[in-house]
């Protein structure tokens, strides 16, 4: 499958790793938009948010479990967790993934 965010897990792409385990992946953007930007990945191939099922939601749950940790690897304890989900949205790469952002105060609020 020709997905970037499956070659980064698989060590295929380079990335700056943030944060491993068993179930997902955090690496730091390759644009950041903020001091603090981490994309946040399950190590199964789901497109998007509209592809989340019984099967797999256990994988985006580990995401949300470790956020904190995640965040706190980088020094930060308030942030904004983005998803993307499809072109409307502005999803540019069709693997889930959730922007962990901050380090900064965060303007340009949308909600
Ligand atoms: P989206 O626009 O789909 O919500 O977010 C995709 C994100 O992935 C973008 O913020 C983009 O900068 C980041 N990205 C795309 N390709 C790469 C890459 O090869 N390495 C890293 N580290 N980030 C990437
Ligand atoms: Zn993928």
């Amino acid at each position: 499958m020709d997905c970037i965010f499956c070659k980064i897990i698989a060590g295929e792409i380079p990335s700056t790793k943030v944060y491993e385990d068993d179930m997902i992946l955090a690496f730091k953007d390759i644009n950041p938009v903020a001091p603090v930007h981490t994309v946040i990945v399950p190590k199964i191939h789901i497109d998007s948010a509209n592809e989340v099922t019984e099967d797999n939601s256990k994988y985006v749950a580990h995401i949300f479990e470790k956020i904190p940790e995640i965040a706190k690897l980088q020094g930060i304890s308030s942030y904004r967790i983005i998803n993307n989900c499809g072109a409307d949205a502005g999803q540019s790469v069709l693997h889930i993934h959730f922007h962990l952002v901050g380090g900064t105060e965060l303007g340009e609020k949308i909600i």
